[in-house]
């Protein structure tokens, strides 16, 4: 390719680099998208926050068949469970309406393998993408301009970009290629994933029929009770359940991945979730051998983002990689214009993810003796105040100057004041109890 033809590149065609292909195609940008298709591999990244939920329905509401209802999350914690509800009161209703969002009847989980390949097929269909599927073996980086200058494929051609997404999430090529500065936040954990599908023909009504299957529900596991220390999720999505567990990383000791598998499904039954009497059909199990929470010291340079999850990750919980991807995406054709203010627009809403890490840190290292209702409850009415900071930050990125201004002023009173009403309950309750217990009385 000679100087004329120089491109933005995308490498990775995960749900960040299709979400930067979209919006540079919306722009008439044309550019290259590098990396393999969605597969039907389960994926991570399924419960939304609200942030993520306002982005995928204001910009991808003709994939609704793939949304199901997040009314809310449970969080098993020893002798507590805590549920906060997601519904929409008229006040949140106001408040969304004030920073420039319409209000979601509800927000949402996400069918991420129907979702993924719908809109992949949308973006290569675009005459603006031009993608392949192949892999970048290395780049070139000329530390003096600050830089990329050439992607070497695997299939032997060789790129000169314009500018550079880094879609590659953990693999975190950029980063590595240039030893940016980077920070641990978390101890190395393994992550063991997997669907448990309904038979077919199962009604409606049991795959849809009780309040847990409209959460997320987030159950932290202890060796004493569980088998394992852990923190597991169990997010329904229809005909069937995602189920996962991250586990911290011990050298040497090997885990069996289909046993730790049973181990999560007994866990949540011991809490009275028993997601197998209606999803009994487990697909194959997938394991993550490595995974650890980071940031880098930067998200951007002079021709490079580090996009979605590869710029930094927190604990899962906070559910926020999809609305990462999808904020990204919304800066990119921005970046082309103006790297250093789209570029640290991103890395400020990113940033805003450390609190509510720090929050679930100090939530899952905590024995389940150390717990009391009080520190339970303060702690998830934290957890609520990031999602609105989230929410408003989104707001000063996408809604204009009036909302902007509203939003500011909604980080400072919540940093301040926290929230009013957060939603949330906290219930001490026998393990056997504890899923009747949080939703009985709603
Ligand atoms: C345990 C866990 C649970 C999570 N749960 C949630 C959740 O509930 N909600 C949420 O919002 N987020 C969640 N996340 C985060 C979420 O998974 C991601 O943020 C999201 O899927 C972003 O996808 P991505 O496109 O950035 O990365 P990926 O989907 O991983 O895509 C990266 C792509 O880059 C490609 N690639 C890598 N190297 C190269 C190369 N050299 N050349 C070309 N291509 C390359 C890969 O093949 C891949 O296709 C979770 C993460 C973890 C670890």
């Amino acid at each position: 390719m000679n100087e004329k033809e120089k491109l933005p590149v995308i490498i990775g065609a995960g749900l960040s680099g299709m979400a930067i292909s979209d919006n540079l195609s919306q722009a008439g940008i044309p550019h290259i998208l590098l990396g393999a298709p969605p597969t039907n591999v389960p994926r991570l990244g399924e419960s939304i926050d609200p942030a993520g939920t306002l982005a995928l329905l204001r910009f991808y509401p003709e994939f609704d068949e793939y949304y199901f209802k997040k009314r809310w999350i449970t969080v098993f914690l020893g002798k507590y469970a805590t549920s906060c509800n997601f519904a929409q009161t008229l006040s949140r209703q106001v408040g969304l309406k004030m920073i420039g969002f319409d209000s979601p009847a509800e927000f949402i989980h996400v069918d991420r393998i129907g979702f993924d390949h719908d809109l992949y097929k949308k973006i290569v269909a675009d005459n603006c993408c031009l993608h392949k599927n192949v892999l970048v073996e290395s780049l070139d980086y000329d530390a003096g301009t600050d830089t990329f200058t050439a992607l070497h494929l695997a299939d032997g051609e060789t790129l000169e970009p314009s500018f550079v997404f880094d879609c590659t999430n953990h693999i975190r090529l950029l980063g590595r290629t240039i030893d940016l500065p980077i920070e641990y936040i978390s101890e190395p954990q393994r992550v063991v994933y997997t669907h448990f599908h309904a038979p077919e023909g199962t009604p409606e009504e049991e795959l849809f029929g009780e309040e847990w299957e409209h959460a997320t529900n987030i159950l932290r596991l202890y060796q004493d009770w569980d088998a394992v220390d852990g923190l597991a999720w169990a997010i329904p999505l229809g005909s069937y359940i995602s189920v996962g567990v991250s586990i911290p990383l011990e050298e040497g000791v090997e885990l069996d991945k289909d046993e730790v598998m049973d181990w999560v499904a007994a866990a949540y039954a011991r809490r009275g979730l028993d997601f197998t009497a209606v999803f009994s059909q487990r697909r194959e199990v997938m394991m993550l051998p490595f995974q650890q929470y980071f940031y880098y010291d930067r998200a951007y340079g002079r021709n490079w983002l580090l996009a979605g999850p590869s710029y930094g990750q927190v604990w899962f919980p906070s559910a926020s990689g999809v609305g990462a991807a999808l904020v990204s995406g919304y800066l990119a054709p921005q970046f082309l214009q103006d790297p250093a203010s789209a570029g640290q627009a991103y890395q400020e809403y990113a940033d805003g993810f450390k609190e509510s890490h720090r929050i679930f840190d100090w939530m899952i290292k905590q024995d389940h003796e150390m717990m009391t209702q009080e520190l339970v409850k303060v702690e998830s009415n934290k957890i609520v105040a990031e999602n609105v900071k989230r929410v408003a930050r989104l707001a000063t990125i996408q809604n204009g100057k009036m909302s902007a201004s509203l939003a500011s002023l909604l980080i400072k009173a919540v940093s301040r004041d926290g929230v009013a009403t957060s939603g949330c309950e906290v219930f001490q309750a026998e393990l056997p109890e504890q899923t009747h217990t949080i939703f009985e009385q709603m």
